[in-house]
């Protein structure tokens, strides 16, 4: 609470304290003027009276007014006694009888007139410092007098008494003034200043603002208003608190909870997992959790954007419900959902077919609304505690271990967490430490796999190499490239890896164009991460420009998922490549999303269709319908079609007759390194 502060500070007090100055004075005001025109009246009535009862003995005792000499001795001594300046006796008409003292000046006194008409009156004329007084004893025949009397005196008493009853009022005044300025502030001010003080303070802090309500026992107005502002006060520390604990609550929730699914988070899934390991802690624990992806997600992300994709999760957690009715489902990371499972009944067959349902449920199509429909493919990590109470985070990693485990074993889109993950876990661990040290030692290197044109006359003819990265591993010897490409990807070693590849293509094309004045085009594989790079034009106009080649003669091959991650951006990613003559084929065609649609929008130049289809030629009618698909489609799109994984005649020949503009496989080579390319396809052109 803020210390009251000091009433001769406060305005309104002031203005109150004046306000109440101003009346007292103007009543004080309003007495005193008539009062002083009294006492003045009084006064020069007190003289006249004096001059008056002086003179007048004198006249009685003068026996008339016989003798002027007489009467002029008489009245001699009177004159400068009580102050009287000059005396003058008149007979009835007018006629001057005598003066004593001063001459009387001309028309005095202006009073006779009327006196002779009245008896035993005094009548009075005065200006500031005289006064003059005119009577007659009788009415017969006696003779008026008139005297001048000094009445400076009562002009000095005048302003005497002024000054005493001034003085008066101003110590009335101000006691009056002090006194109703203390009595206000008891009982007025200071409690509007507490309440004043109390209502700002609880504005400061309105979720403590019942700290601040006054004390009081009074019950008049300004207690029935206190009251009343306490009453208030309560009320908003009250309404503040329910506030607070509703934002508390919407916190808690917001922690605990996916926002856009309202399902509990990961925090909340491990929670959860937590509470239920505490409660089994004897062997009839069996807790099961499974952790379900979403593989295309990113895609679908990319295709079609965050308003459709977040509706998609909505309709994805329903169904997860009805596959699951009684079991707790999480959703977090945005493509992952977790669904625990903690009856006794289910044992690993029951978690099996607990896994069946959600893939069977959640997975396959989906109406995205707008005439757009997705089919999810989903892969599900378990892991599983029984008779031994994992926490929620071992079992989460558990399952994520597994759920890692299903991309490499094809097909199976559920797998149990087994020690053997774990350890195929440390190896990839390992692996990528390896690869680390590889790409700082140089240890990469890339092999180059001719393209062959297919020409009318049935022959073929070099249209250019992709460029293919291997790894010669000091113990292990040649790892994959599936293997190292995946795991470069998954630690983000692929953009100094992409780099390299970039510019050994670069720096291939210019050794063969010194040594050979030709080279092929050569076609380097772009992961999604590099293509993603904001970077990436300015990356490629650099390494043209550092090995001084043209742009035709560098290719980017990209994956139909990896142009799909974000469609619009791969747009304008392609138009900027196109701008500085840099050609980009799709590869994989009809393994991904194969969007025709954004096909025509993309504007390619080549589409490669994926090796596991040429694979199948002549064994596979549906693969091969899908070749002629693509190769039709290529014809009306106006793009040229590359068939890779060619390995024999009855491909090459299928392919040819479906007018495919170029073919890729150990038909004609397999990848190899650059000396041997450059022998057996660069050199032999050279020199033809
Ligand atoms: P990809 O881009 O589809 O490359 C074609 C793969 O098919 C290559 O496998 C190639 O050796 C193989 N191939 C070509 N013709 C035949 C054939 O007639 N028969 C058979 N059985 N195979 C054939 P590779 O070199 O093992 O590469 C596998 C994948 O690794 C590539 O698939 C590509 O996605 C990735 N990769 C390779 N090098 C790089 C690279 O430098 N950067 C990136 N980002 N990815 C790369
Ligand atoms: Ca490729
Ligand atoms: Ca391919």
């Amino acid at each position: 609470m803020q210390r009251l502060r000091n009433p001769f500070s406060c305005r309104l007090c002031w203005r109150i304290t004046l306000v109440v100055f101003g009346l007292i004075l103007a009543v004080e005001s309003v007495i005193l003027i008539p009062s002083a025109a009294r006492f003045r009246d009084t006064e020069l009535e007190r003289l006249a009276h004096a001059a008056h009862i002086t003179v007048e003995p004198v006249l009685l005792l003068g026996r008339g007014l016989a003798s002027r000499g007489i009467l002029t001795r008489d009245l001699a001594p009177l004159v400068s006694m009580y102050g009287i300046e000059s005396i003058a006796v008149y007979q009835r008409g007018g006629q001057l009888v005598t003066t004593v003292g001063a001459a009387p000046p001309p028309g005095f006194p202006g009073t006779s007139h009327e006196l002779s008409r009245r008896v035993r009156q005094v009548a009075r004329a005065a200006d500031s410092t005289r006064l003059e007084v005119a009577w007659h004893s009788d009415a017969q025949g006696s003779p008026v007098i008139a005297a001048r009397i000094d009445s400076s005196k009562v002009l000095h008493d005048l302003v005497a008494y002024l000054w005493r009853i001034g003085g008066l009022v101003a110590l009335i005044v101000l006691v009056v003034t002090v006194g109703t300025m203390l009595v206000l502030h008891r009982w007025v001010l200071r409690p509007l200043l507490q309440l004043r003080d109390s209502a700002l303070a609880a504005g400061v802090e309105p979720g403590r603002a019942n700290e601040f309500i006054l004390t009081t026992t009074r019950r008049d107005e300004v207690g029935e208003l206190i009251a009343a502002h306490n009453a208030m006060l309560e009320r908003v520390a009250d309404s503040k608190r329910r506030d607070h604990e509703v934002a508390e609550e919407r916190a808690r929730f917001l922690t605990r909870h996916d926002p856009l699914t309202r399902l509990p988070n990961r925090a909340a899934l491990i929670e959860h997992v937590d509470g239920l390991a505490r409660l089994r802690i004897d062997a009839s624990c069996r807790i099961s959790l499974l952790l379900i992806e979403l593989t295309q997600f990113s895609v679908l992300h990319g295709s079609f954007g965050p308003q459709r994709c977040d509706d998609l999760l909505g309709q994805i957690s329903a169904r997860l419900r009805r596959a699951g009715p009684s079991e707790f489902v999480a959703h977090f990371g945005g493509e992952r959902f977790a669904m625990v499972n903690d009856t006794l009944r289910c044992d690993a067959t029951g978690v099996s077919r607990l896994a069946e349902a959600v893939l069977r449920e959640a997975g396959g199509i989906y109406d995205l609304g707008g005439g757009h429909t997705v089919s999810l493919v989903l892969r599900v990590g378990i892991a599983r505690s029984e008779g031994v109470a994992l926490d929620g985070r071992t079992l989460l990693n558990q399952a994520e271990l597994a759920l890692a485990g299903t991309t490499e074993s094809d097909g199976a889109h559920y797998l149990f967490y087994s020690a053997g993950l774990a350890e195929a876990a440390r190896e990839r661990q390992s692996l990528a430490r390896d690869l680390k040290h590889a790409v700082e030692s140089g240890d990469l290197f890339p092999v180059f796999q001719p393209k062959m044109a297919l020409t009318a006359d049935g022959g073929a003819v070099i249209a250019g190499a992709e460029v293919l990265l291997r790894w010669n591993h000091a113990t292990r010897g040649m790892v994959p490239p599936d293997v190292f490409i995946a795991l470069a990807e998954s630690t983000g070693l692929i953009v100094p890896i992409g780099a390299q590849v970039l510019r050994a293509a670069a720096q291939a094309v210019r050794g063969m164009l010194d040594r050979y004045g030709w080279a092929p085009p050569l076609a380097v594989n772009l992961s999604a991460q590099q293509f993603a790079d904001t970077a990436l034009v300015l990356h490629i106009k650099q390494v043209l420009a550092q090995a001084q080649i043209p742009a035709h003669l560098l290719e980017l091959e990209i994956t139909e998922t990896a142009a799909m991650k974000d469609a619009a951006r791969t747009a304008t990613t392609l138009e900027a490549l196109r701008a500085i003559g840099i050609r980009v084929a799709i590869d994989d065609f009809g393994t991904g999303y194969s969007s025709l649609s954004y096909l025509r929008r993309f504007a390619v130049d080549a589409i490669k269709i994926d090796k596991s289809f040429v694979d199948d030629i002549g064994a596979d009618a549906n693969a091969e319908a899908v070749c002629d698909a693509i190769l039709r489609l290529g014809k009306s799109l106006n793009t040229k079609i590359v068939a890779e994984g060619v390995e024999n005649s009855l491909q090459l020949e299928f392919l040819r007759a479906r007018r495919c503009d170029e073919v890729q496989g150990y038909f004609f080579s397999k990848p190899l390194p650059l000396a041997a390319f450059e022998k057996d396809w660069v050199a032999v052109r050279a020199v033809a």
